[in-house]
């Protein structure tokens, strides 16, 4: 079951990946997970990668499709994925359709209003990359991953202007790919304006699409 995941920041797709991963056993890759990983490893294309997410643009595709190759080829991706993040571009879609067959992508869909009161009570934990929320999922104790114990914090891509950014940068890059999957009848729409409380709504949408797919 290889599944992409679409939407915008903020439109509370890792966390659905996760549960749909964990439901499933299958891995949730997040290509921001991997962009993170590269940086911290400081690899030569982590360091490039940093100029562009420190800005709050988009990497150029040619580094995005050679990090996600190399992880979609590893050993757990053998019954299939849920994508995260990837691809956002028409080149991006193309280039994944030379080295992986797609069989579903979901795109989450919440107003900008939503988008704008998740993204600002964010947390992510430094060690394991774990996301709460001050008011929808609180960790247990304030300020540390309830996981591995690690200290949580505010991304710079998430203050008001990063976000504002990210949402225009977002839209005028994606929609191309939402269209051009659409056209081939692989697009889901997911409607996600719902509060944490409404996970189950949500995913329970998600697997009407999983139906007929092995
Ligand atoms: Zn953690």
């Amino acid at each position: 079951m290889n599944i992409v995941i679409l939407g915008s920041p903020g439109v509370g797709k890792g966390t659905y990946a996760k549960i749909l991963s964990d439901k499933y056993h299958i891995p949730r890759i997040s290509v921001g997970d991997l962009f993170r990983k590269a940086i911290r490893d400081e690899t030569e294309l982590g360091k490039k990668i940093k100029d562009y997410v420190s800005r709050g643009d988009l990497v150029p595709d040619e580094m995005v499709i050679e990090l996600v190759k190399e992880r979609l080829k590893k050993d757990d991706c053998k019954n299939g994925f849920f994508l995260d993040g990837f691809p956002r571009t028409i080149a991006q879609a193309e280039a994944m359709e030379k080295f992986k067959k797609i069989d579903k992508v979901l795109n989450f869909v919440a107003s900008d209003w939503v988008i704008m009161s998740r993204l600002g009570g964010r947390r992510t934990c430094r060690e394991c990359g774990a996301i709460y929320h001050v008011k929808e999922i609180p960790p247990k104790v304030e300020g540390i991953c309830d996981r591995c114990g690690g200290r949580l914090y505010q991304r710079s891509d998430e203050t008001p202007q990063a976000i504002k950014n990210r949402l225009r940068v977002y839209r005028e890059k994606t929609k191309p790919v939402t269209d051009y999957f659409r056209k081939k009848g692989l697009l889901a729409d997911i409607d996600a304006n719902y509060t944490f409380e409404k996970v189950g709504k949500v995913i329970s949408r998600c697997e009407k699409h999983f139906q007929n797919l092995s």
